[in-house]
């Protein structure tokens, strides 16, 4: 079978030439486990820290041997397990950019094809998804009334958080994206009041101008700058959610750093939110956001490409911020 490895050790932001596609011998079925033949690879932000071995102390691939690690969902080709049977559909987020991988133990999920296409459990039902909705409804508690603030809102993580508010009944949710063409996407399909294009000189200005009654919760996705403008908008007795930093992650600049005095003149609530904290609600988020997804009521955009040799030239637009939409690679679909 093919599988993608790195083609050498990184040093820098990972690019398409990093990356080579490679035969692999057929994956073993372990103890206990599953083989999964792979239908849709997720591409997402925290790969490119973990390339180079700086995500959550996790190692980073070996060069020509360990295939890229991605989340994954496919159909059981083979199970040990007594939790699947062959031809079950199944998300893991122990994949890998393969076109079949071995899954052990409990690291995965039985999923129910009939509530959306097998690659939404890769976005707004998958670890994206959830970490939107760990954000918005369980650290923040988004609820009526709220004014609600989200950037890299094109995105997985900020097009859900957004949608995830307006069910929790925010009365206005405004993104930044950037440029247009995200901008279009962030009002006409995730049905945000406003988008402010992050790329635009006059950002500052027009974000002032969207929240005319400032902003009671922010999502943060980017980093230091838009941080800022947000906490400049935060009502007093705001909500910030931490959740990432994507401008950062490349850069050798200093780290983000947050202005303390005005997290205390606001008298904010500052939430650091790691996903993995909230694997064991996978169940209740399903249950609460997953009919609104079949209901056609939480809409879902994806930028996919089809094909493993396809997947490090996208992986290179994720990594440039040029993605629009959740990153998906189709193996089989
Ligand atoms: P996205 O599809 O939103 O991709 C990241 C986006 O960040 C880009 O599209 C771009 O959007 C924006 N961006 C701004 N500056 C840069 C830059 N210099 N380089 C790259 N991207 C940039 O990804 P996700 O929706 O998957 O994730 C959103 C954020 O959530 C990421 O920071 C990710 O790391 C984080 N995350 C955190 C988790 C946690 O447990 N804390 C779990 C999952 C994701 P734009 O052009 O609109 O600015």
């Amino acid at each position: 079978m093919k599988q993608v490895v790195l083609a050498h050790a990184l040093t820098a932001a990972p690019t398409a030439a990093d990356f080579t596609l490679i035969d692999a011998p057929y994956p073993d079925c372990p103890q206990d486990g599953l083989v999964v033949e792979v239908a849709h690879v997720s591409l997402d932000p925290y790969v490119g820290s973990r390339l180079r071995g700086r995500h959550m102390g996790e190692p980073a691939p070996r060069p020509g041997l360990d295939p890229i690690p991605g989340a994954v969902v496919g159909r059981v080709a083979q199970s040990r397990s007594p939790r699947a049977r062959e031809g079950d559909a199944i998300h893991t987020m122990q994949g890998a950019w393969a076109e079949a991988v071995a899954v052990s133990g409990d690291a995965f999920r039985t999923i129910d094809p009939s509530v959306a296409p097998l690659s939404a459990h890769l976005g707004v039902l998958g670890m994206p998804g959830l970490t939107a909705w760990a954000g918005v409804a369980q650290l923040a508690k988004v609820g009526a009334g709220d004014v609600f603030l989200v950037d890299a809102a094109a995105g997985a993580v900020g097009g859900a958080a957004g949608q995830i508010a307006r069910l929790k009944g925010a009365s206005r949710i405004v993104g930044l994206a950037g440029g247009p063409r995200k901008c279009a996407i962030v009002r006409d399909q995730y049905g945000f009041d406003a988008c402010i294009d992050a790329h635009a000189q006059d950002w500052r200005a027009a974000l002032e101008a969207a929240t005319p009654d400032g902003v009671s919760a922010h999502f943060e996705n980017v980093g230091q700058d838009i941080l800022l403008a947000a906490l400049g908008r935060l009502r007093v007795n705001g909500r910030i959610v931490l959740c990432g930093l994507a401008a950062h992650y490349q850069a050798d600049a200093p780290p983000a750093q947050i202005p303390i005095g005005a997290i205390i003149g606001k008298r904010a609530q500052v939430f650091g939110l790691v996903v993995y904290d909230f694997y064991d609600r996978w169940a209740a988020f399903l249950d609460e956001v997953a009919p609104f997804v079949r209901a056609g009521q939480l809409k879902i955009v994806e930028d996919r490409v089809h094909g493993l040799a396809a997947a490090p030239a996208l992986f290179e637009k994720l990594m440039r911020g040029e993605n629009v939409g959740k990153a998906v690679v189709t193996v089989a679909p």
